[in-house]
């Protein structure tokens, strides 16, 4: 086993601090990885807070992790030792039930998470640590072109705008709104930007404006006023919801096209009431999405490094991670935060 240096929520709630972890050593499809960077996803903070499912204390939270090959096992053959590669929400699957044969790992009822998994009866650590252990086949290349440290949130928030885009086919002329200007919305603005969709970014934020249209957002609505919603109304095919607590779905309803679709991405910390009515009149849909697969993660990072795309960073020591969670719930992130994690010591 390999001991390796990890922060940690040790209780739910609890601020995370330095503690200890095992990384097992790599079996022969194994790759170790020692990370460099690792970005600060909402999810990190559901989890430390014990409302993720399957969260387990301790807790090392972190599944937006770029880090370099340091040891591969005798029968890898995707990666080499030197290479960068990134490492997301899920460290292993099933690999042969339907939806690991369809690429859509992370739907497996075996898929494993970077955190909040068990993997050999043991809970799995994420990637606020020094180095990680796994399965070649859930570490993806990322391109040279792409620097690291802003290309680290592409593994989550990346991957969880890009595969909606696709799935609800997005593209040029496309009317698509991003509710909420944080981690997720931030890629989802220029993600959809980039596949040739006219994006207009609803915040309660409007001290965002001017980023979402530096991000290329063409059109900025304060979701606060009631103004908004009248003058959108009826305008879109796809509205991406992004937010971390509860919204009026039925609201956002009102502003899609006749057959648009509403997709839930954030989690709100419980049900939220939907008036069937706005759906039924003009054939609406509600939809929602998670991650993405391990192919179509792969196919993200090469769309993101042929369009020059990474995320908006602020980098972080390892100990200011406590006040970086203040400042997330605080919707204070300009947009991701990213741990520098050579100051794990
Ligand atoms: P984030 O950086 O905190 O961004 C969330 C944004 O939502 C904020 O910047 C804010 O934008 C808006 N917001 C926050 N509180 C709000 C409130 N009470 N009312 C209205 N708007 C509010 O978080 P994130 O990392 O992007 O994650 C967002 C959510 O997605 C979290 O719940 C996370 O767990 C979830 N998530 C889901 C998946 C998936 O696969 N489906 C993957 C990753 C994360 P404005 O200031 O612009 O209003
Ligand atoms: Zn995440
Ligand atoms: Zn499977």
């Amino acid at each position: 086993m390999l001991p390796t240096k990890a922060y940690a929520a040790q209780t739910a709630g609890a601020p995370l601090g330095p503690w200890q972890i095992e990384r097992r050593d790599p079996k022969p499809n194994d790759v170790l990885v020692d990370i460099l960077y690792c970005g600060i996803c909402h999810s990190d903070i559901h989890f430390a807070h014990g409302q993720f499912p399957g969260a387990q204390f301790p807790a090392v939270p972190g599944h937006e992790i770029v880090g370099k090959v340091v040891q591969s096992g005798s029968a890898v053959t995707r990666h080499k030792v030197g290479d960068i590669v990134g490492i997301g929400c899920m460290v292993d699957a099933c690999r042969h039930c339907v939806e690991c044969d369809d690429g859509e790992e992370q739907f497996c009822a075996g898929m494993v998470g970077t955190y909040a998994g068990v993997e050999d009866g043991k809970p799995t650590y994420g990637g606020y640590s020094s180095r990680i252990t796994v399965a070649e086949d859930f570490a993806l290349k990322i391109s040279p072109k792409l620097p690291p440290a802003a290309a680290a949130p592409l593994l989550c928030a990346g991957i969880t705008l890009y595969s909606p885009l696709r799935h609800w086919k997005v593209g040029k002329g496309s009317k698509v709104a991003v509710i909420g200007l944080g981690g997720l919305g931030h890629m989802g603005v220029k993600l959809a930007v980039a596949m040739g969709a006219d994006v207009t970014v609803f915040s309660t934020s409007e001290k965002k404006r001017a980023d979402a249209q530096r991000l290329g957002a063409h059109d900025f609505a304060v979701s606060t006023n009631p103004e908004t919603f009248t003058r959108l109304a009826g305008k879109f095919d796809v509205i991406l919801n992004t937010v971390s607590a509860k919204v009026d779905y039925n609201a956002y309803i009102s502003t899609l096209k006749r057959d648009g679709t509403l997709v839930l991405l954030g989690i709100p910390d419980g049900p939220v009431e939907l008036d069937a009515f706005g759906l039924l009149f003009r054939r609406k849909n509600l939809g929602a999405s998670i991650i993405g697969g391990i192919k179509e993660t792969q196919e993200m990072l090469d769309f993101c490094a042929e369009h020059n795309i990474v995320s908006d960073i602020e980098m972080i020591r390892m100990d200011q991670v406590n006040e970086a969670y203040e400042r997330i719930l605080k919707s204070d992130v300009r947009y991701r935060f990213v741990i520098d994690m050579a100051t794990l010591g």
